[in-house]
């Protein structure tokens, strides 16, 4: 049976381009993705709503472009009621010194990932050797010195809900940072994965600059646990989502998005572990 018919709304994701921002994407009523250079965030919430929640904040140099799409989208003295991070990176935290200066509002993280987004630990360096291209080849550029927060971040709930959102839970989704989480809703499936895995093959340059939709593991030169990674991308394939915003990559959904990531699901040490790298094996020194 064809399983379009299932996901009728698949087509419904709606690219749109604003002048004073990135590309747009309507991905549901009231989930909207931004992409940023190479990298999404999302706001929670109905246009015009007079709630919503940030969900991670991309490159450096990006709070303009944030501050404008929520003025178009939410009103011009509109501030979300929390930012929410999947993880600590530079290129989704990139922006949240910038915003909080603007805005006081309360950020969260997992626990785990706390240390990192305070300064009081650093991300192991970037892979450069790690087999995967040219992104891979330069990541010794990208910046390792951890945002700090101070008391301006705090861990999410327990129990894993969400804070100023009723219907969304988190989930722990480690591997490719220590305490990534997924921020996953019942009612529709949808998802927002972070880097758990991603909708564009990153370890290729010209699918990076194309944005052709693939879904892949996390990106390589970044993650340091590949068993953990594992785990999570399987977790989040059980889950079935219908839609899914990841950190890198056009939103994904319906059959495509259900295909894709049952097959990383079931052939991830083969498609989404590299061949080599420093974290691939568990017995090479991490230390450094
Ligand atoms: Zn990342
Ligand atoms: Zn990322």
């Amino acid at each position: 049976m064809d399983e379009e018919l299932h996901h009728p709304f698949e087509r419904t994701i709606i690219p749109m381009t604003s002048i004073t921002s990135g590309t747009g994407y309507e991905v549901l009523p009231d989930l909207y993705a931004l992409s940023l250079q190479i990298v999404n965030i999302c706001f929670i919430g109905h246009e015009h709503a007079s709630e919503f929640v940030l969900i991670d904040t991309g490159m450096p140099r990006s709070a303009d472009a944030i501050l404008d799409t929520v003025r178009e989208r939410f009103g011009s003295r509109a501030r979300p009621k929390a930012i929410l991070l999947t993880h600590g990176h530079f290129d989704h935290v990139g922006a949240i010194r910038d915003l909080l200066e603007v805005w006081d509002v309360p950020v969260y993280a997992h626990e785990l990932e706390i240390p990192y987004v305070t300064g009081k630990e650093k991300y192991p360096d970037p892979d450069p050797t790690v087999e995967g291209g040219l992104l891979a080849k330069i990541s010794p550029l990208y910046p390792t010195e951890p945002v700090r927060l101070g008391s301006r971040v705090q861990p999410l709930p327990e129990n894993g809900t969400v804070p100023f959102l009723d219907n969304w839970r988190w989930i722990h989704t480690p591997g490719h940072s220590r305490g990534h989480v997924s921020f996953f809703r019942d009612a529709d499936r949808a998802l927002i994965a972070g880097d758990a895995f991603i909708t564009v093959k990153q370890d290729e340059f010209w699918k990076v600059l194309t944005q052709k939709q693939e879904v892949s593991g996390p990106p390589r030169y970044l993650t340091t646990d590949w068993q953990a990674a594992n785990d999570s991308v399987r977790k989040l394939a059980a889950l079935d989502p219908a839609t899914a915003v990841c950190g890198h990559g056009i939103p994904m959904a319906g059959a495509d998005l259900h295909h894709g990531l049952q097959e990383l699901a079931g052939n991830f040490n083969k498609v989404a572990v590299p061949d080599y790298g420093k974290y691939v094996d568990p017995e090479q020194d991490r230390s450094h």
